[in-house]
């Protein structure tokens, strides 16, 4: 028999099974919060916003986005939307006015969805537009009530949602990803992490970036808790853990940091210990030091994976073995600090010229109308990560980042998008941005500049000039005047030896 895999399933299962529990608690105190709902309540407005979707026209197939910080109608709309076969676009509320804009249009969203705190990023936009402010959006998210479920046929090689992704390129790409690649994400990451019934996962991961990596569908088929948490702050991750019995939280190591410097002379409580708290890191190397710290410190369970968008995210895992439980924290952190071992249904392989390449069912259908950029990272049936590393048994490491991206708090950042802006002020000539190590950031977006002679512009205009233009969190953090920069004979900057300079005693470029 075949049936198709559908993330709609999970939450049809919850509220089958767990009908009474409380499956989200919604950020108290924030326009448009929904408060505590049940498994039931949860299912009951996921149908009522398939139903009022097909009611303003929007049917299978059809692009709605969404811009928001982590909200309980945020994960409604995986299942409403995504799970009734309309297809979802989270976007980073973080972006600037003219992204958001370009992916609305390059998508062809037919209804835009926007938090009330960022409603300006919705000004100009020619689609219709809904304010997430349980005002506006009152009849949008009301339980389906009286009205009838919306049937859809949901095939699993349909699309599910597309996130879109800064590359290699200025302007982001549209990952698409189907049921089939985000259900067996999700399956696969449950099974690795051990998900079930008792746990409560915290939102801290934005559920724009890749879909909070699956967790909001796998967390939802085993009935686990959503805690939602908008916006990350160290105290208040603590406070929650501890308030809301957390089992599991999935982060950026920029944000491991923030929770550490939190902790300061705060004592964890005994019982939060004895949770059993499990974190999950990825988008950037975490630095061992940070590993052993969470572990000795914290005393919870650091595991790392390693992905990306296009793979759903999930490639590779790296969880502590029975076998290093006897050993040193500092050993133990250093083998944590590995990407891991491939994932379950994952193949890694590394190229001649050593990028890391994988085979998987996470592994996404293409970029959202943009063939050759998915034949190039499709060639020869292996998925080209862009990253750089080797194998080291069945562990994978990155090194490396192949591609003219830097990841900064866990977001990437094109080094050609800042580029063309600071090209477009009048006294630049000459221009490289690169990722310089930096502990809290993980990388930080630096920019080496030649400026034309005589000019007075100082690096305080250049970065207000960045930040007039793009996305804060783009905007170079530190800028270096040079007198040139190195090329090759062909013209071409060398980035790698640009970085060099930065990067001495650091192993992972
Ligand atoms: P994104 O598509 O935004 O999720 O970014 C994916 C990129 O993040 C990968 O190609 C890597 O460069 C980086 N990345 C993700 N996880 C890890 C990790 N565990 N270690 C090193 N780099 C990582």
């Amino acid at each position: 028999m075949h049936v198709a895999m559908t993330i709609g399933q999970f939450l049809d299962r919850a509220a089958l099974v767990y009908p009474e529990r409380v499956a989200i608690i919604d950020e108290p105190g924030v326009e448009g919060s929904l408060g505590a709902l049940t498994y039931l309540e949860m299912k009951h407005r996921a149908d009522g916003l398939a139903a009022s979707l097909q009611e303003r026209g929007i049917a299978k197939g059809d692009r709605v986005a969404m811009i928001s910080a982590n909200s309980a109608k945020f994960l409604l709309s995986f299942f409403g939307v995504s799970g009734s076969g309309r297809v979802l676009v989270p976007i980073n509320y973080r972006l600037s006015k003219e992204d958001i804009s370009y992916i609305v249009d390059h998508c062809g969203a037919s209804l835009v969805l926007v938090d009330p705190e960022v409603k300006d990023l919705i000004d100009g936009l020619t689609v219709p537009t809904i304010v997430l402010d349980g005002v506006d959006d009152a009849a949008l998210f009301a339980p389906l009530g009286d009205r009838p479920r919306v049937e859809v046929d949901v095939d699993e090689n349909d699309t599910c949602s597309i996130n879109y992704t800064s590359g290699t390129t200025a302007r982001p790409k549209g990952v698409e990803l189907t049921h089939r690649n985000c259900s067996l994400n999700a399956m696969t990451f449950g099974w690795h992490l051990g998900v079930n019934d008792r746990d409560v996962l915290l939102h801290v991961l934005p559920m724009f970036h890749v879909n909070g990596w699956g967790m909001p569908y796998g967390a939802t088929a085993m009935g686990a808790r959503h805690v939602v948490l908008r916006k990350v702050d160290g105290n208040e991750i603590l406070d929650r853990i501890e308030r809301e019995g957390v089992t599991v939280l999935c982060c950026a190591p920029a944000v491991v940091v923030a929770i550490l410097d939190a902790l300061g002379t705060r004592r964890i409580d005994a019982a939060t210990t004895r949770q059993g708290v499990r974190i999950v890191v990825a988008g950037a190397p975490p630095p061992s030091k940070i590993v052993e710290r969470v572990e000795t410190e914290l005393g919870w369970e650091f595991i790392q994976i390693y992905g990306l968008t296009e793979t759903s995210p999930l490639l590779t895992i790296n969880r502590a073995r029975a076998e290093w439980d006897g050993l040193p924290p500092s050993e133990r952190a250093a083998l944590l600090a590995r990407a891991g071992v491939p994932a379950i249904g994952v193949e890694i392989s590394v190229s001649e010229d050593g990028e890391i390449l994988a085979r998987s069912n996470h592994v996404f259908r293409g970029y959202f109308n943009q063939p050759d950029a998915t034949a190039q990272v499709l060639e020869g049936g292996w998925f080209h990560t862009g990253d750089g590393g080797y194998l080291d048994g069945a562990f994978t490491v990155i090194t490396d980042r192949k591609k003219d991206v830097i990841i900064t708090g866990g977001e990437n950042v094109s080094s050609i998008e800042v580029e063309d802006c600071l090209f477009g002020h009048d006294d630049v000539v000459e221009v490289a941005v690169i990722g310089t190590p930096d502990e809290r950031w993980g990388e930080l977006v630096t920019a080496l500049v030649v400026l034309r002679p005589g000019a007075s512009t100082t690096k305080e205009d250049l970065i207000a000039h960045c930040r007039a233009h793009l996305a804060h969190f783009k905007a170079p953090k530190r800028i270096e005047f040079k007198d040139h920069l190195a090329r090759t004979a062909t013209g071409k900057l060398q980035k790698y030896k640009l970085r060099a300079e930065y990067w001495p005693e650091v192993t992972q470029r």
